[in-house]
């Protein structure tokens, strides 16, 4: 890879640049919660989405045609998980393809006994490690940053799997600062996917999507959207795993978030 000594100016250039006034209004439109945000966190998002744009590439697939709303919206979203934090705008992440709606992709997936099927699946995100992209249907981008509470957030859930990668392996742990940090991570979050995996085993209801039940890697996309959509009741629920997450996205959602004071 070529050193770019370059890029911290080029990117504080375009963080400093006042962005387009239509994307505000994009933001403001489509993303319930950037209006509740601080005016310094709204200017952080803004300048984050600036670097975010100039420097991925995005393409519109199944006859989608690109727009601005499309690239905002997802870019404002997949930029709340950068907020306050040191960051490298996802390294792997080099494009993002989106399609209008669910679109078919072929998978290999285990079907139980070592035995793999291989066919077709419908599918609204996707990404993996070394893939260098990301695929998002614009239906459900739109749909999950209108809904800010429910749980569910595609943009969310597919970018916290390119945090993920960032410490190298796909195991539900991201970069953390210091030793201490990935003792106590691994300590909680290895306990609180313990649980959820008993629980769904054994049918009982659960807080969490029991999805996140599926690997490590899952979970942590699991309970980011938690954090950012149901943070209240999350913090009731899961103290410690918010505590956690906390600390790793450096905000406090319940501060923002548009969730009922009270929920659980
Ligand atoms: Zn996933």
């Amino acid at each position: 890879m070529v050193l770019d000594l370059f890029k911290p100016r080029r990117r504080a250039n375009l963080r400093g640049r006042p962005a387009p006034k239509a994307w505000r209004q994009i933001l403001e439109r489509n993303l319930p919660v950037f209006n509740r945000l601080s005016s310094e966190d709204q200017a952080e998002l803004l300048g984050h989405t600036q670097v975010f744009i100039a420097e991925k590439h995005f393409e519109g697939c199944g006859g989608l045609v690109l727009t601005d709303e499309i690239r905002v919206t997802i870019a404002g979203q997949a930029c709340m998980l950068l907020l306050h934090r040191e960051t490298d705008y996802y390294p792997q992440l080099t494009s993002i393809l989106v399609y209008p709606t669910e679109y078919v992709a072929e998978e290999a997936r285990p079907i139980g006994g070592g035995i793999w099927e291989e066919g077709p699946e419908a599918r609204r995100g996707h990404t993996a490690q070394r893939l260098g992209a990301l695929v998002l249907a614009w239906d459900a981008v739109r749909h999950g940053a209108a809904e800010p509470n429910d749980g569910v957030n595609l943009v969310l859930h597919e970018f916290a799997h390119q945090l993920d990668f960032e410490n190298r392996s796909s195991d539900g742990t991201p970069a953390l600062e210091s030793h201490g940090d990935y003792r106590s991570w691994a300590r909680v979050m290895g306990s609180e996917f313990d649980a959820l995996r008993e629980a769904s085993e054994s049918g009982e209801d659960t807080f969490l999507d029991d999805y996140g039940a599926t690997n490590p890697s899952e979970f942590f996309a699991v309970i980011t959207e938690a954090f950012f959509e149901r943070p209240r009741a999350l913090r009731q629920n899961h103290p410690a795993l918010f505590m956690q997450l906390q600390r790793f996205y450096q905000q406090d959602p319940t501060t923002y978030s548009l969730e009922p004071v009270g929920a659980h």
